[in-house]
């Protein structure tokens, strides 16, 4: 049953009661309208009760070992008395039909324990539409006391610069490899990182592991930092260390800049200009749904389309003539 009160959700979720939570971020899914603005209002009386998170996004390519890394270090989290939600954007499920990320059992370990709760990415949509729901799904966790936010994505398309655009802390995991590591490298994904970490560095790969990170060191020497208070390092880390020392020092890393950037006002700064980020993306995502939404365009459409691939119209006036039918209502 779906209750149409905010408040009980809100309740709910505030007491820190797991089946609210679950229900609430289904009520954020939710495609219907009604769910839709329900969920609205719950988001808009949890925002002041949300903020206080560490939020931290990691990306990497599938096998690099993310969901081995975050049940490592989510269970150090959750030993040292964290509560940590883990989310996930992964716009691939809506192209390929299946999930990269959700398809394998994940983070067993992680999942069992009373203080971490994982959720997998909101399945069908746009990037903007997965990242609406998990910015969403991010203030109801919190809100239920959540104080490690993790957010994990496989780069596809433009999906680390949108998890980059909602967490304080962005970790790019890299993987040693026999050549030149530089080149494998998206320019972009290096400028968004806050730290890089050499993943498996264990075993036979050790040594490998520290030429590579030598390397990405050299890489983002050449780059500017984006804050003028970081310097973003370069470290190696491995799930199968049995102390977990690099996985610590790495967390350790996630508490420092927290502290360096909340001391020199870049914190706030940051989390206002991400603000108006989240602001912008509802304003595109909105412009869009009720531009195919709208009755007149979903007749003309078609037609026009032809009518372009035809050459019969130019791109030009096509786009014009459809974007004022908005006009006439
Ligand atoms: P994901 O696709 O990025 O989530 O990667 P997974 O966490 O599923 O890991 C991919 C593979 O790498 C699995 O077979 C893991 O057992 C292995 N793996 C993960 N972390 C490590 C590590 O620190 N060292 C080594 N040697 N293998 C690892």
């Amino acid at each position: 049953m779906i209750w149409d009160d905010p408040r009980e959700y809100v309740r709910g979720v505030l007491s820190g009661d797991r089946r609210m939570l679950a229900k609430t971020i289904t009520l954020v899914e939710s495609a219907l309208p009604a769910h839709q603005q329900l969920a609205r209002a719950i988001i808009d009386q949890l925002l002041p009760h949300a903020g206080r998170a560490v939020r931290l996004g990691i990306t990497g390519v599938p096998g690099v070992g993310k969901s081995t890394f975050i049940e490592s270090l989510g269970s150090l989290l959750v030993e040292d008395g964290r509560q940590v939600a883990v989310l996930a954007v992964d716009p691939s499920s809506q192209r390929s039909g299946g999930s990269i990320m959700a398809d394998k059992t994940r983070m067993e370990k992680l999942s069992t324990r009373e203080r971490a709760f994982i959720r997998p990415s909101p399945s069908g949509g746009t990037l903007g539409g997965v990242a609406r729901k998990t910015r969403e799904t991010m203030i109801v966790c919190e809100a239920a006391g959540y104080d490690v936010m993790i957010v994990e994505t496989v780069g596809v398309g433009q999906s680390e610069t949108t998890v980059a655009s909602m967490v304080d802390f962005f970790l790019v995991l890299m993987l040693a490899g026999a050549g030149d590591e530089i080149q494998g490298i998206k320019k972009g994904v290096l400028e968004l990182a806050d730290a890089i970490a050499v993943n498996k560095a264990d075993g036979d790969n050790l040594e490998k592991a520290e030429r590579a990170r030598q390397q990405y060191e050299m890489a983002l020497h050449y780059l500017r930092p984006s804050s003028p208070s970081w310097i973003p390092p370069v470290l190696k880390c491995s799930s199968l260390e049995e102390n977990m020392t690099g996985i610590r020092r790495l967390w350790q890393t996630v508490l420092d800049h927290r502290e360096r950037l909340d001391a020199s006002g870049e914190l706030a700064a940051k989390r206002k200009a991400q603000a108006l980020e989240w602001m912008w993306s509802l304003i595109m995502e909105g412009l869009k749904d009720r531009f195919y939404g709208h009755p007149k365009v979903k007749r003309k459409l078609p037609q026009v389309i032809n009518e372009v691939k035809n050459g019969r119209i130019g791109p030009t006036a096509a786009a014009a003539e459809l974007l004022f039918l908005l006009d006439k209502d």
